[in-house]
């Protein structure tokens, strides 16, 4: 049976994750967070200091990345432990920037993207998917938002919590990681050609739901 795939990219904080998932309940679809996979990844390379990129490349082959669908929800297993709720941090998610700009990380990934997605209806968000995981996705979408605005709403959900960065640090972090994501040399961050935009910068979110929601069910009539 032919699965449906839609692709969700677009830059660090525009909300694909949140609205993914809320997008993937409403349909019975299963949402595939791509970054965590990358944020895995940064994890152990952060603890077995091998951030740079000669030094991941030397043990990317012994790294496994899994991904468990727990009534809908993505649980990441970085060699066989279940790392979803230590790889929210800063520096892993500078630390999943940096190892993401290595070929052979890229390489190691693809792979399970494309089966997780040749196997399942699927919404798989991230920055290359449209371009190069899922070239011939049912559906693509480019979901954006001004750097200033996803700054401001991490700001509103941080703020609460103890360290909480300010709104300059958080401003900051976005802009480099845009910078990195739009540079490297493979997959980088880019609307594919025909990737539907959406610019989220003044929509609410379950405007932001209602609207990709409509879309795909358009392409699946
Ligand atoms: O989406 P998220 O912010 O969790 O992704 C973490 C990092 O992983 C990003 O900054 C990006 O560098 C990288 N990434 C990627 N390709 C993807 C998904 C994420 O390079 N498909």
């Amino acid at each position: 049976m032919k699965t449906v795939n839609i692709a969700i990219d677009g830059p660090s904080g525009a909300g694909k994750s949140s609205i993914s998932k809320a997008v993937a309940t409403d349909l019975g679809f299963i949402h595939v967070d791509t970054g965590a996979m990358y944020r895995a990844i940064g994890l152990y390379a952060l603890r077995h200091e091998c951030l740079e990129p000669e030094a991941i490349e030397n043990v990317i082959e012994d790294i496994t990345v899994e991904l468990k669908f727990i009534g809908g929800a993505q649980r990441v297993m970085l060699c066989g432990e279940d790392v979803t709720d230590y790889i929210r941090s800063p520096e892993v998610s500078m630390a999943a920037s940096k190892v993401s700009a290595v070929p052979a990380v890229r390489a190691h990934l693809l792979d399970l993207q494309k089966k997780i997605a040749a196997e399942n209806n699927i919404i798989m968000d991230g920055r290359d998917i449209g371009s190069v995981v899922l070239p011939h996705a049912d559906l693509k979408i480019f979901l954006t938002a001004s750097a200033e605005e996803r700054a401001s709403r991490r700001y509103l959900e941080l703020r609460e919590k103890p360290n909480c960065p300010t709104y300059e640090e958080i401003l900051r972090d976005i802009e480099q990681r845009d910078y990195n994501d739009m540079h490297r040399a493979i997959a980088p961050l880019t609307k594919a050609d025909d990737a539907v935009e959406v610019d989220s910068t003044s929509m609410g979110f379950n405007e932001v739901v209602e609207r990709i929601t409509d879309l795909i069910r358009e392409v699946m009539e």
